[in-house]
């Protein structure tokens, strides 16, 4: 009786849950905002017809002037490389968000997200709004309606971004299903298997390692047919669990050295994965991509989302998470809209214009800071203080 009972109420609270979650999108007036198509206007002189677009979300990926300061590391090799292939790294790259849930669809919707707040609750941890605003995006449709096709390579444990409805193709990682690869797929799983007795199956690492490596080359291998296509790559990476070496080989038995030096590891590793890519992409173009490479927010070793309320976080923990990464391949004088402070959600209202005449202006560079239990608890943060 107890058990039927216990069952009952969490198939209730689950069935209430899901039901707030379709009643919030339905009615969600921001949702309704960004659902208008954005226009193409006419350019009188196309820089490049229909390029490419590859869009590559680094997660947790920190900017040089971060790895500088917080772990003595230069990555200066790593950028030059990339600029001598043609990228811009602007002076300044932020996130707008402190949070993966907010900061990958403000980057896809060009919008600021701080109208959640007022419709989700500002203490409510329900992604399900942020969600579907990642899923049904505002770039997609954009360029769907150029007549672009829409590959997507799934993340392998972020909810929000391990499938896509409006993906034409969508990369899946060879080997078929393992016990070990659907435990590392989400966070609660791989607590299971490290506190369980389906920690028998072993460490879940190394098909975490293997998914990266797939992904990467699954994007240097895809066939887009010759037809315009937007590709979209979510990976967890550098973000932990650090699962390679400084060599990108994947780690096997215990972690041995500090947090940091695991984490600046995993960004040779990244550097490395990502130079053969980006390399590999201008080789084989029979016209130059578009190619983005954004962090999503920088790293978050000074333990920010430790602090018992956004509004305590310090400084130095904001400049720390704020400071993503990017650099950006843009044929035809596109880079020149790069050079100076880039924040997250200007990235597409700089290239959509300049590309195919989108009618959007960049909005003002404003930083929203928030934890991650409670991520639409927004507390703005001056830019300057973080200098
Ligand atoms: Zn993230």
């Amino acid at each position: 009786m107890v058990s039927l009972l216990l069952i009952g109420y969490s198939v209730i609270r689950i069935g209430l849950n899901e039901f707030r979650a379709h009643r919030a999108i339905a009615t969600s007036v921001l949702a309704a905002e960004l659902a208008v198509p954005v226009k193409a206007g006419q350019i009188t002189s196309t820089p490049v017809q229909k390029p490419d677009v590859y869009l590559i979300v680094l997660d947790e990926y920190a900017n040089a002037a971060i790895l500088h300061e917080l772990f003595g590391a230069t990555n200066q090799e790593f950028e030059d490389s990339l600029r001598a292939l043609g990228f811009t790294i602007p002076r300044l790259v932020r996130s707008n968000y402190a949070q993966t849930t907010l900061s990958i669809p403000s980057l896809l919707n060009f919008a600021y997200l701080g109208g959640l707040a007022a419709e989700v609750g500002r203490q409510s941890n329900d992604r399900s709004l942020p969600d579907y605003l990642l899923e049904n995006n505002r770039v997609v449709p954009f360029l769907k309606a150029q007549g672009y096709q829409f590959v997507f390579f799934p993340s392998q444990w972020w909810r929000a971004t391990d499938h896509n409805r409006h993906a034409e193709r969508e990369f899946q990682v060879k080997g078929g299903y393992s016990l070990r690869r659907a435990l590392a797929a989400s966070e609660l799983q791989r607590l299971l298997s490290r506190f369980t007795l389906l920690g028998a199956v072993g460490s879940v690492h190394p098909t975490m390692a293997e998914y990266i490596k797939q992904t990467f080359e699954g994007l240097r291998r895809l066939d887009t047919g010759g037809k315009p296509t937007f590709v979209f790559a979510h990976l967890i990476f550098p973000h932990g669990p650090y699962v390679f070496n400084a060599r990108c080989e994947p780690k096997v038995g215990p972690h041995l050295s500090e947090p940091d030096q695991r984490y600046l590891d995993q960004v040779r590793c990244a550097n490395a994965l990502i130079l053969e890519l980006v390399g590999a992409l201008l080789r084989r173009a029979d016209k130059p991509p578009i190619i983005v490479l954004q962090g999503d927010h920088g790293s978050g070793m000074l333990g920010f989302n430790l602090a018992p309320k956004a509004a305590l976080v310090t400084p130095a923990q904001a400049r720390e998470r704020f400071g993503a990464f990017g650099a950006y391949y843009l044929p035809a004088g596109g880079g020149q809209l790069f050079t100076d402070t880039v924040t997250i959600v200007n990235v597409f209202r700089k290239i959509l214009p300049y590309y195919f005449g989108a009618d959007l202006i960049p909005e003002p560079d404003r930083l929203y800071m928030s934890l991650e239990d409670s991520p639409f608890d927004l507390v703005e943060v001056d830019p300057v203080s973080l200098r």
